[in-house]
């Protein structure tokens, strides 16, 4: 079941401005050309142990800090970014071990195929961004045969939850920010870029851990929620005038 934000939130953390076009007026659906999705746990199955990956880069001690201080989750790639080069390199390298290992029990989500066909047929561009590597990104490509384009990974730079890359995306598709839907199951990278560029945005949340009161005080809400990609469908039917 999707649910538009004022219904997936409490009250007291709505910010009605973020959906006010599909709230404030249902007749008049905005216009949808494009989306944007994120790839591991959103057209991937979540297979990377990211707590086992951050506490090995980080040493326990330092993870249980920059754990309490980051309750909305950690930015490793940021982290370590301050570090110096030997250090980082290490650091790099165990978090390429942890990707090589999710990539031999990588799976698509169920639902990707149907999205897609879906959003085939209303000729709606997808595109992907991506924090992992272009690699990964390529064999995510080669073995299930569904394209997006423009696919971004870590390469591209400055990286989610920097709207840069999704820019990049709408202004490569001659799309406004405001015709696209960014879709994750990470709010401080996905949702935080897709409402930084001004795009909508759909929370993946497929086991309701967004439902959290820790996560009440976050600065960048979803317009939308589901638990899984099949409740995107209708949801686009619903809330959008779908034209290329
Ligand atoms: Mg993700």
């Amino acid at each position: 079941m999707h649910l538009p934000l004022s219904r997936a939130f409490s009250a007291s953390s709505f910010h009605p401005k973020s959906c006010s076009v599909l709230m404030s007026n249902p007749t008049r659906k905005a216009r949808l050309r494009g989306v944007v999705f994120d790839m591991d746990g959103t057209l991937t199955v979540p297979v990377i142990d990211f707590a086992a990956m951050y506490r090995a880069v980080l040493g326990d001690p330092e993870y249980l800090r920059v754990r309490a201080e980051n309750p909305s989750g950690i930015d490793i790639l940021h982290h370590i970014e301050s570090w110096d080069p030997d250090r980082q390199k290490k650091a790099n390298e165990i978090i390429a071990e942890y990707e090589r290992r999710g990539l031999d029990r990588l799976q698509i989500m169920p639902g990707t195929p149907e999205l897609c066909t879906f959003l085939d047929s209303k000729k709606l561009r997808r595109g992907l961004i991506t924090r992992n590597v272009k690699s990964a990104v390529d064999l995510f490509h080669q073995r299930f045969g569904i394209l997006f384009s423009p696919a971004l990974s870590r390469e591209f730079r400055p990286y989610k939850p920097d709207p840069a890359p999704l820019l990049h995306i709408c202004s490569s598709w001659d799309v406004q920010p405001n015709e696209v839907m960014m879709v994750g199951d990470s709010l401080k990278d996905d949702v935080a870029c897709g409402k930084r560029a001004g795009a909508f945005t759909c929370l993946l949340d497929q086991t309701g851990r967004y439902d959290a009161p820790q996560f009440d005080s976050v600065d960048f809400k979803p317009d939308f929620k589901v638990s899984s990609l099949a409740d995107i469908v209708p949801l686009l039917d619903a809330h959008f005038d779908l034209v290329p």
